[in-house]
């Protein structure tokens, strides 16, 4: 997911009481390659060695290829920090936040497969779009990339049970987003290759607009979803 920074919350007393010192070492870490610099840090030390490595590899495995493929001049400096204190799953900020990814441990201990979480992340880095979540921006769509990558360039999708829908149900369309929309997208590139490189091009310098989908499918958005759904029920 994306978060957009003026939703942060404050941080709870509740939560400053995790941080008693002498109750955590910190882990931190900087790795580079490729010409891309990563800097991991886990303040209390929540993630497990193992899964602490998978985490920095699938990063590497997966961002610098989504870097090259769509966005060269992507961030080349990322930070992957462990917060107990996020309640949710994991996400990347804006502004200063831009190139960090945020990840809640509590969810990696119950979900020890899920370590391409950062492959989609990693996807929003690579996005940098300037907005999120409206009519030039579309949340649906950029989630939808995000998760299209995640099957594109995921690691071990499989070891979390993570695939992308082979089928469409009832009340979906080409909006519903995540993986609903990444199918489509994938469905969709086949057919016309380039298309999903052309969205993310224009999303980024606030071109996009839904006729982007005519121009580049020969389709609009509502009858390729149409077309979609027909070949997916099959
Ligand atoms: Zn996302």
């Amino acid at each position: 997911m994306i978060r957009v920074a003026h939703a942060a919350l404050p941080l709870s007393l509740a939560t400053l009481a995790l941080f008693t010192p002498g109750t955590a070492c910190a882990f931190e870490a900087t790795q580079r390659q490729d010409g891309v610099t990563l800097h991991y840090r886990d303040a209390s030390d929540a993630v497990p060695e193992a899964i602490r490595t998978r985490i920095i590899d699938t990063f590497f495995k997966a961002y610098l290829p989504q870097r090259a493929d769509f966005h060269p001049h992507a961030a080349s400096e990322v930070a992957i920090v462990i917060d107990p204190a996020y309640d949710g799953i994991a996400y990347v900020g804006e502004k200063a936040k831009a190139s960090t990814i945020t990840i809640n441990p509590a969810w990696l201990a119950k979900h020890t497969g899920d370590t391409d979480l950062v492959t989609h992340e990693a996807m929003h880095i690579v996005q940098g779009y300037p907005e999120y979540a409206n009519a030039r921006v579309p949340g649906w769509l950029v989630e939808g990339i995000a998760d299209y990558a995640r099957d594109r360039y995921g690691v071990d999708n499989a070891a979390a049970g993570w695939a992308l829908p082979l089928t469409v149900k009832e009340g979906q369309t080409a909006e519903t987003g995540y993986r609903v929309t990444g199918a489509f997208l994938k469905w969709s590139e086949a057919a016309h290759p380039g298309l999903v490189k052309a969205l993310d091009g224009a999303l980024r310098s606030g071109r996009y607009t839904p006729a982007l989908w005519q121009t580049h499918t020969g389709h609009t958005l509502p009858d390729l979803w149409t077309a979609y759904a027909k070949a997916a029920t099959r």
